[in-house]
């Protein structure tokens, strides 16, 4: 086991999405690491992908699980999203679509959505 704790966010590329995502699981639940899987627009993607797509996701997401421990997955959406070009209703919607199927994961860890909005400031969606 890895010495620390970590936390894991499923995220987009986007650069700008990326340290106000670590920032908050690092402080909510307490962790020192975030692991990152990145797919471009993430919570639109976890809901359109073809099965052996999503296992792969999967299987990245259960290396940190397992790995390293972690206890909570966190999986955002952000504002001015290239990949998933859609307002802010329609992304939180895709977000909560995206936590159900991660909780249909089977991963023993708390599942949480996250939005990004225009100030790259986290809103909890679920
Ligand atoms: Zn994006």
């Amino acid at each position: 086991m890895a010495q620390g704790t970590f936390g894991t966010a499923i995220n987009c590329i986007d650069g700008r999405a990326q340290e106000p995502v670590a920032a908050w699981v690092r402080d909510n639940a307490q962790v020192d690491y975030v692991d990152t899987v990145t797919i471009p627009g993430a919570d639109y993607a976890l809901t359109h992908m073809t099965p052996d797509r999503m296992a792969q996701m999967r299987d990245m997401v259960a290396v940190s699980v397992n790995a390293h421990g972690s206890q909570i997955i966190a999986i955002a959406g952000h504002f001015g999203c290239a990949a998933f070009d859609a307002d802010r209703a329609q992304h939180e919607a895709a977000i909560r679509s995206a936590v159900s199927v991660v909780k249909g994961w089977g991963l023993p860890v708390r599942v949480v959505g996250l939005w990004v909005n225009e100030q790259w400031q986290i809103e909890p969606v679920e």
